[in-house]
């Protein structure tokens, strides 16, 4: 893509609202538009990498076994009354409908997928059964001021995993927290993403959630000594029982030596047993004729709020900093002196091969001037830049560096580093 023909872009001037650190760098790089507090605009740029994202997310559901669907996001206030959340949940969105129906928008998404569940999964033998979303949610949150990391409207992509017994959910469960943990790997926050005992198990101790460590984030993690990265959501901390279950040796005050760090939740997983199956009524057939109720599992995982983390976490003072598999484009390619013919020759070349082997290129032949190009491409973060000046041009060489670490490398025109 040349960046002539993109729709983009990048401004120094950004809106007072937006005091967030990931909103700023985003919207500076024209990878958002905010909308108004809390609903964001994705842009070509941003959304490359919030695709990117999903992607990966559904590569790691699909590998353990679930399968994508599409729920509706509007919802008659029936099924919201069914599990008390129509009056229970503060963030609910409620609107009128044609002949004045009460209507919801969708927050999450147990109230559409238990009753749809009841219509597949009639017999023993239909179980186990997972399926996932990725989809717009809809939050009245009360303080929107964080960027994509609360938003209003939302991404999400939430399973609901289906079994006949306890233990059936429980290895579901184990998995889906591998899955996780690749999807942090792959999306660059493995290093500063936390396995968090967290209250909220309806039936079980504890639910799971992701935390990644950041100045911005919400919430308080202890961290959990000797156990590679787990954590424990200080919200739970007062209750001994729960402490001594998971810190080894655990003698009371023990926590108030344990590390703390401000953390963001970019995944929540829950052990639902059969608090929704049950407020619908969700019984199967067993094999011995008896009727019973399933229990369920849900699994939430922000992409929008993944985006905005690694954007408040990986980047420095220069700009954004995406890790290879979500970046936009892999290489920023810059012709510095597109008025001089050898430059722009050797710059065209580098273009062609490299859209010729596949690699994801954003190529910036504009007439802005060198230092123009070098602070814009370093704001917008690509693993890669390549650099044609008329030097090296000349030579028969690009220029590289890695946008990580800034490490610059001189290779013949046609090799690259990665
Ligand atoms: P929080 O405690 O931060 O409000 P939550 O516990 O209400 O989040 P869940 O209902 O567990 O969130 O939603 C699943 C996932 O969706 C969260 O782990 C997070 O990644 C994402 N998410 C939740 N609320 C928002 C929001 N307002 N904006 C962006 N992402 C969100
Ligand atoms: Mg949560």
């Amino acid at each position: 893509m040349r960046l002539s023909q993109l729709f983009l872009k990048t401004t120094r001037d950004i809106s007072k609202d937006e005091v967030s650190k990931n909103a700023q760098l985003l919207t500076k790089g024209g990878y958002v538009n905010q909308l108004m507090a809390g609903v964001y605009s994705y842009l070509p740029l941003g959304y490359r990498v919030l695709q990117k994202i999903e992607r990966i997310i559904c590569e790691e559901m699909d590998a353990m076994g679930g399968q994508e669907l599409l729920l509706p996001a509007l919802h008659p206030k029936e099924n919201w009354l069914a599990t008390g959340r129509w009056d229970g949940l503060d963030v609910l969105f409620k609107l009128k409908g044609a002949g004045d129906r009460d209507l919801a928008l969708g927050a999450t998404h147990e109230e559409v997928v238990t009753p749809l569940g009841m219509t597949v999964l009639q017999s023993y033998k239909d179980f186990p059964k997972a399926v996932y979303q990725i989809q717009t949610k809809f939050r009245n949150e009360a303080r929107a001021k964080s960027g994509l990391l609360r938003g209003r409207e939302f991404r999400m992509k939430d399973m609901y995993s289906f079994h006949t017994s306890q233990d059936d959910l429980d290895a579901f469960y184990e998995r889906s927290i591998e899955a996780y943990v690749n999807v942090y790997r792959r999306c660059g926050l493995g290093d500063v993403t936390y396995l968090t005992y967290a209250s909220g198990g309806t039936f079980s101790k504890y639910s799971h959630e992701f935390q990644t460590v950041t100045d911005s984030g919400e919430d308080l993690i202890y961290i959990v000594p000797g156990k590679g990265r787990v954590a424990i959501n200080k919200e739970i901390i007062d209750d001994p029982e729960a402490l001594a279950s998971i810190l080894p040796n655990y003698q009371p005050g023990d926590e108030k030596k344990l590390e703390t760090a401000k953390a963001i939740e970019v995944g929540n997983i829950f052990k639902l047993g059969t608090k929704y199956s049950g407020a619908f009524d969700f019984e199967y057939t067993d094999k011995d004729g008896s009727r019973k109720v399933p229990v369920m599992g849900c699994y939430g995982l922000g992409p929008s709020r993944l985006m905005g983390t690694v954007a408040e976490v990986l980047s420095d003072e220069h700009g954004l900093v995406w890790p290879e598999e979500i970046a936009p484009y892999k290489v920023g390619l810059m012709c510095l002196r597109p008025g001089d013919e050898a430059c722009k020759k050797a710059a065209d070349e580098a273009y062609a091969a490299l859209q010729k082997a596949g690699v994801e290129v954003l190529y910036d032949d504009s007439e802005a001037s060198a230092g123009e190009k070098f602070a814009q491409m370093d704001l917008l973060g690509l693993p890669w830049q390549a650099v044609v000046g008329p030097k090296s041009a000349a030579e028969g060489k690009i220029e590289w560096k890695k946008r990580a670490t800034g490490e610059k490398s001189v290779l013949l025109a046609g090799a690259w580093p990665f």
